[in-house]
């Protein structure tokens, strides 16, 4: 693959290259197929960062995939979250027995998960589990339950593999720092 040198050279460091992100993405796709071994999984992915994460997580379990993918921000455009989570909530899509996997980049406040999570449990699912390829390690006011878990990471701004600052960055194959 190309090595977008380029845009790698707004990065401060690197903190998972694009190598390790594949290994642990393959992982947790195997561990997914074992737990939903025989089911037919409704996820819901968060736009616009779980979007690579989704992708390449996805395409490696050998199940059935029901896909919806919703809107979610609580960032607008700073590296700090606002604390109002917007939802972009989908009208007519049934949830109701279903077994829904809801899947995230970032677990920073938990403040999106956690407004997803009741959402969805008002719908009354099956099951519902959720998933991140990161978490960060921070105290948060209510503790959200994680079922699967890429990496743990330090409280740091992250972009990279579906992760912006101000909607650049996404591009980057690999998980980084920007340069302050
Ligand atoms: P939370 O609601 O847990 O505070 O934030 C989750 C959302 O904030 C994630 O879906 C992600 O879009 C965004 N976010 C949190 N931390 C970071 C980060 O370090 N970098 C980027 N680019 N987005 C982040
Ligand atoms: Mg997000």
């Amino acid at each position: 693959m190309n090595a977008l040198t380029g845009v790698l050279s707004d990065l401060d460091r690197v903190l998972l290259s694009a190598d390790d992100i594949h290994a642990r993405v393959a992982d947790m796709a195997k561990q997914i197929e074992r737990d939903y071994a025989g089911k037919l999984i409704t996820v819901v992915a968060l736009m616009d960062g779980a979007l690579f994460f989704v992708a390449d997580l996805l395409r490696q379990i050998d199940l059935p995939i029901r896909l919806v993918t919703l809107g979610a921000s609580s960032y607008h455009g700073g590296t700090q979250s606002s604390g109002q989570v917007k939802l972009q909530w989908l009208a007519g899509v049934s949830f109701t027995g279903e077994h829904v996997l809801l899947l995230d980049d970032i677990l920073d406040t938990g403040l999106t998960l956690t407004a997803l999570h009741e959402r969805l449990s008002a719908e009354a699912p099956a099951t519902l589990r959720t998933g991140v390829l990161l978490n960060k390690k921070r105290p948060r006011a209510q503790d959200s339950t994680l079922d699967y878990c890429g990496f743990e990471i330090e409280d740091e701004f992250v972009v990279g593999y579906g992760m912006d600052y101000q909607g650049r960055f996404r591009n980057l194959p690999c998980i980084g720092i920007l340069k302050p």
